[in-house]
């Protein structure tokens, strides 16, 4: 019933047609995100189409399907929902960036295809967060250890000479 994300298409041309493209990306279709995801993830589904707006091609739709990520917190699955508005101008001419339509958002290609995989799974990446977490988590945390972690591990990040300077006061 579904097909396949991974063709090549000629968006000049698609948007002449008015084309139509309804299809699903499964885990071991996504390149950019796979080792953010776990495999029981639902496929990603796209329902989107081509179409002009005064002379830029646009593609208009929806990407849907729900991600299982790992919280950061208890290390469960966490189930992620995708729901993403499509709403891209297609260009391959950076000279037209500023000219894209105003509510769209431009999608820079090169030469004369399209991969529709990749324009699908790189929306799919602007809205995966970074760090996944529960509301609540189903299992019950070691008391503080909410958020601490995390709190712990930036401080290192931020200041890294803090530590050096108590490893040379030791020696
Ligand atoms: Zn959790």
């Amino acid at each position: 019933m579904t097909k396949t994300l991974q063709i090549d298409v000629n968006p000049m041309l698609c948007a002449s047609q008015e084309r139509a493209i309804f299809g699903e990306l499964k885990f071991d279709e996504l390149k950019q995100i796979q080792q953010d995801i776990e495999p029981s993830s639902a496929p990603i589904i796209a329902d989107v189409m081509f179409s002009k707006e005064g002379k830029f091609v646009v593609l208009t739709g929806r990407i849907a399907g729900d991600l299982v990520l790992q919280c950061a917190a208890c290390l469960e699955p966490t189930v992620f929902k995708v729901d993403v508005d499509v709403k891209l101008a297609v260009i391959n001419d950076e000279a037209r960036l500023s000219l894209v339509p105003e509510g769209y958002e431009p999608y820079l290609f090169a030469g004369d295809s399209l991969l529709m995989s990749e324009v699908i799974e790189s929306e799919v990446v602007m809205v995966l967060p970074s760090i996944a977490r529960h509301e609540v988590c189903p299992v019950e945390l070691p008391k503080n250890s909410t958020g601490k972690d995390f709190k712990l591990k930036t401080d290192v990040k931020k200041n890294p000479f803090e530590a050096l300077g108590s490893l040379k006061k030791k020696h």
